[in-house]
């Protein structure tokens, strides 16, 4: 293959469509600041994504930021090792201590079994991460969080349109973060959002992402700069209109994947959960080096070679870099199931418009044909 094929490639609605838009905002003159856009932007994704209040940001990470400070996270969080390192860095930058927790063998998430041994008396919060789209055990998290009177505040950047027995999986928790980043299913170029079904919750939140202002005279606490501007919002509500189409296409995909590859010795593909609509963010295998013949490393520098550049999404657990090494929880001893599955993972290319016959050549890649 001569193309380079990457693990995901952004959908973009016709740039003609957008146009109209655009004229809009240069009549309007009014270019952030919950201008018209960004007023009809948070109400039609509450409204899709089955949710009470959504605050919009202008990224994933900021809203994580400006959400621990709106719960009044203090001292150590509990939270996974096997994410995207923002949201250990959330916790670091909020002057918090992240506390990793294990997570489990059949959905990367957060174990609820390994929680209660990390509570100590600095404890404010859990903050776990539906990895990859597959929801965490909320039940079990919830019950922790409310026996030790602890917040629980979801990195649901990957959970996008994802259901859970007809329920948004984005309302569950005190607050759930989602990132519009042009490398997830819905996609603002850039964009985030924090979700919650208290409505003065939202209304601290929507003060602290605007330097901490409440009105013209009144500034709160010393808020950050999270804001999302018009030409995001409006491209936002322009993107609402094809997601469910994006998710279907990936549907298809990873139907393609788990056919070709379920049989593979030593590849394990991850089946959909029952109850749960998943919305197919990403195809993540894992790669037994005896059985499959290939470390996981091996099969990885293969792909590259033939033009196709998965990723060992989440390879360095976060528990490994450099600022966060040096923790008691950060020891494989404590994480054997995260440390194990990081050696091990790899996640394939999966986005609507990859091609058919490309995929057939990831997918022969693979069986070595
Ligand atoms: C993408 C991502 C983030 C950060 O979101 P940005 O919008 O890129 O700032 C946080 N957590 C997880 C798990 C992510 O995948």
């Amino acid at each position: 293959m001569e193309k380079k094929i990457f693990v995901t490639q952004p959908s973009l609605p016709p740039l003609d469509d957008f146009i109209p838009y655009l004229e809009r905002i240069w009549d309007n003159k009014w270019l952030t600041n919950n201008g018209e856009f960004h007023k009809k932007f948070e109400a039609a994704l509450a409204e899709y994504l089955g949710v009470e209040f959504v605050s919009l940001f202008t990224n994933g990470m900021i809203a994580l930021q400006v959400g621990m400070q709106a719960l009044r996270i203090t001292g150590e969080v509990i939270t996974t090792p096997f994410t995207f390192v923002a949201t250990t860095h959330a916790i670091h930058l909020n002057n918090c201590k992240p506390v990793f927790c294990d997570i489990e063998p059949d959905t990367y998430t957060m174990d609820p079994a390994k929680v209660e041994a990390l509570i100590t008396p600095r404890t404010t919060a859990i903050m776990p991460v539906h990895v990859y789209g597959n929801p965490c055990r909320h039940e079990e998290l919830r019950r922790i969080a409310d026996t030790y009177g602890l917040k629980l505040f979801y990195d649901a950047a990957h959970v996008f349109g994802v259901r859970k027995d007809g329920v948004s999986v984005c309302e569950w928790g005190d607050l759930s973060m989602l990132s519009f980043h042009a490398t997830k299913v819905f996609n603002t170029f850039e964009g985030g959002a924090l979700i919650t079904n208290d409505g003065n919750l939202k209304k601290r939140i929507d003060f602290l992402k605007n330097f901490g202002f409440a009105d013209e005279v009144t500034v709160v606490a010393p808020g950050s700069n999270g804001k999302m501007d018009e030409f995001r919002a409006a491209f936002g509500l322009l993107q609402l209109e094809l997601v469910d189409g994006e998710i279907a296409k990936r549907q298809q995909i990873a139907r393609r994947y788990r056919e070709a590859l379920g049989d593979v010795p030593g590849i394990r593909v991850l089946q959909d959960i029952p109850g749960v609509k998943h919305n197919y963010a990403y195809f993540p295998i894992e790669v037994d080096a005896r059985a499959y013949g290939m470390t996981r490393d091996g099969l990885y520098d293969k792909l590259k070679a033939n033009g196709i550049y998965s990723r060992r999404y989440f390879y360095p657990l976060c528990s490994n870099f450099p600022t966060y090494r040096g923790l008691p929880s950060a020891t494989a001893a404590n994480l054997p199931v995260a440390t194990r599955v990081a050696e091990r993972i790899l996640c394939l290319p999966i986005y609507a418009g990859l091609a058919e016959k490309d995929q057939t050549g990831i997918i022969n890649t693979i069986i070595g044909d």
